[in-house]
């Protein structure tokens, strides 16, 4: 059986020049006599693997000196309760925007630690858009302001930076780090579960301003302190060593491929192509407004849901996978990710015209 194109939101598809090198060193990484699961993480080689990948995300991202790069477990819901217990400091307060269901899942986590003002919400218009920074209510005591700047299950992405002075920015970028270049300057804490565009599910990336350090609750886990993983250079206990090395497999394929402006490119490309097959038909429809649209995440209906259950099946048939919606919205969703090829959309936008002819 041949692979085919996989548009799941996560855990996602990786490419398959990583698998195939894993694949090879799976049983003896570089003349180890073991393989890298198997290989201690104070190890000369696993230090090497990890110190490597550090190097190359700080490359990809430009992460500035003053940030720590954190290798974690617990997936971004642990982070939802970790920003606020590691960030309150002697604040109370904190600052959420809700643009969806993540938002909705950090904000309720966040208000068992702190008093969560919800600066602005699209929640009564169905989450479709991402509300102008200029509609905000923010407090200006806040310990920060936290976004999700892509919304992996409604499809609804920032087209901005929020500025928000000297109150720290934390986002989720969860579904759309590496989708594009960033200037980590702008974000005090920037955190992502590794599986939808880094690598395999129990590792989170957390990136942290090294300032916002002393601030942590004393009932903070050691094992979730920033600060002290930092120190530890997030060895304080083990790490997720094989995320970790799978994680340092993706970032070589993003610099063999031009680094984060080839990825931009391509997919800002491969978006374009998929949204201008749903708007040019008057079957298929997604209720995103156009400014907020994710690259990553594209929802969409068919003109009559039911049709879903065929078009699905359809798609399988196809060799187009893991194509439908979120339980709590239904319908479509292709995730359309770093390790998607071109190809995988085209096909996609194929099957999707001949469906509708047959269907529309
Ligand atoms: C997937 C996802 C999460 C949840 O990640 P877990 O690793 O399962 O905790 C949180 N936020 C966003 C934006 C996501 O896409």
């Amino acid at each position: 059986m041949s692979r085919v194109y996989n548009f799941s939101a996560g855990p996602a598809a990786l490419p398959e020049e990583v698998l195939q090198q894993a694949a090879g060193e799976m049983t003896d990484w570089r003349q180890n006599g073991a393989g890298v699961m198997e290989l201690s993480h104070r190890s000369k080689a696993f230090m090497s693997i990890a110190e490597e990948a550090e190097a190359d995300l700080r490359e990809l991202l430009s992460v500035p000196d003053n940030y720590a790069v954190l290798f974690l477990q617990g997936g971004a819901s642990a982070q939802f309760g970790l920003i606020p217990m590691n960030l309150l400091g002697d604040k109370t307060n904190v600052d959420y925007v809700n643009t969806g269901q993540w938002s909705t899942k950090a904000i309720k986590e966040a208000s068992k630690f702190a008093a969560v003002n919800v600066a602005a919400s699209s929640e009564a218009g169905g989450f479709n858009t991402v509300p102008a920074q200029s509609e905000w209510t923010t407090f200006t005591d806040a310990a920060y302001l936290h976004i999700t700047p892509n919304e992996t299950i409604g499809g609804v992405e920032y087209g901005f930076v929020p500025d928000t002075g000297a109150v720290p920015l934390v986002a989720d970028m969860s579904s759309t780090i590496l989708s594009r270049p960033l200037d980590v300057s702008k974000y005090g804490l920037i955190y992502a579960g590794a599986q939808k565009n880094i690598g395999p599910s129990g590792l989170t990336v957390v990136i942290v301003d090294k300032s916002l350090f002393g601030k942590a609750a004393t009932i903070t886990p050691d094992a979730f302190n920033y600060q002290l993983q930092a120190a530890a250079g997030s060895m304080l206990n083990t790490p997720p060593t094989y995320g970790w090395y799978i994680a340092g497999l993706v970032f070589k394929w993003l610099k063999q491929r031009g680094g984060l402006d080839a990825m931009q490119q391509a997919n800002k490309r491969k978006a374009n192509k998929l949204y201008a097959a749903i708007d040019s038909s008057s079957y298929y429809s997604n209720p995103v407004t156009v400014d907020s649209r994710s690259w990553m995440n594209v929802p969409f209906i068919c003109g009559d849901s039911k049709h879903d259950t065929e078009f699905l099946a359809g798609a399988v048939d196809a060799g187009l996978h893991s194509l439908k919606g979120h339980r709590s919205v239904g319908g479509m969703r292709a995730s359309i990710y770093n390790a998607m090829p071109e190809s995988g959309v085209d096909s996609l936008i194929s099957y999707m015209a001949e469906f509708e002819r047959t269907h529309g």
